[in-house]
């Protein structure tokens, strides 16, 4: 791995809940702009890093939103607002001189690149950093299995899930005083305590695969490089 780091490659999951800030919904371009920062901080020390972006904030399958709708079609909406995030996230970087491609799931030529595993590879090699968009192209999956997905194909050392907690908790550490942080997990403890770190798809998946899952608090600035420098505050599941 590049100098002091602990990883080659990495994916860095990030949901549609961090990307509107303070907002009650929708895209912050501030908040945008900082996670941009903190991608390109790390890219520009050379590790290959390419980003799943969720979609939660704009529209997703289950929500109330989507009221009678069928649930394809509501999954598709969400897949749709992923592809926004997206777009969003590549402006950012690319504001900062960070050279980034967008690969969509859901083939959409004129917007993005369709999905191409081999391309994406490349592209990482190259030092650009890849946005895959549109989870994995299909209904009743979620972002989680998208991330997990795709960090199996790229060859990914970890999976980074940047949440706004620093880590999985005993319990909710919003609601509960008494709850302490994990520094270290299995995955079937993950799956057994049901611990919704991630959904049980893309669990299941990083065990298979044996990556590790790193979650982290990616609001806290220079998160992103301590962690994967093995420093700062952070749960890992392996
Ligand atoms: N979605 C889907 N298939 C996928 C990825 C996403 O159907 O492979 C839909 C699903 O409706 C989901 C929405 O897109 O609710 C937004 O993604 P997600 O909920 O994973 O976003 P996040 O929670 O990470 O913001």
């Amino acid at each position: 791995p590049a100098h002091g780091f602990r990883y080659n490659r990495v994916l860095l999951k990030v949901s549609g809940e961090v990307l509107m800030g303070d907002q009650a919904y929708g895209i912050d371009m501030k908040t945008v702009g900082l996670v941009a920062e903190a991608v390109a901080k790390v890219a520009r020390e050379g590790v290959e890093i390419c980003l799943v972006i969720g979609g939660g904030n704009i529209f997703r399958g289950l929500s109330k939103a989507a009221g009678d709708m069928d649930r394809a079609s509501a999954d598709y909406m969400g897949m749709l607002a992923t592809i926004m995030n997206a777009l969003a996230m590549q402006s950012a970087l690319e504001k900062i001189g960070v050279a980034t491609r967008v690969q969509s799931a859901i083939p959409m030529a004129a917007i993005a690149e369709p999905y191409i595993r081999r391309r994406a590879m490349r592209h990482l090699e190259k030092g650009r950093v890849v946005i895959f968009a549109a989870g994995v192209g299909a209904p009743f999956f979620t972002t989680d299995s998208g991330a997990a997905l795709r960090a199996a194909e790229m060859g990914c050392d970890a999976l980074l899930k940047g949440t706004s907690v620093d880590g999985v908790y005993t319990a909710d550490p919003k609601k509960d005083a008494s709850a302490t942080r994990y520094k270290t997990l299995t995955y079937q403890e993950v799956l057994s305590k049901d611990l919704r770190v991630m959904d049980a798809s893309a669990i299941s998946m990083m065990r298979d695969t044996g990556i590790p899952i790193v979650v982290f608090s990616i609001r806290e600035e220079g998160s992103l490089l301590r962690v994967l420098k093995g420093e700062g505050v952070y749960t890992v599941i392996t």
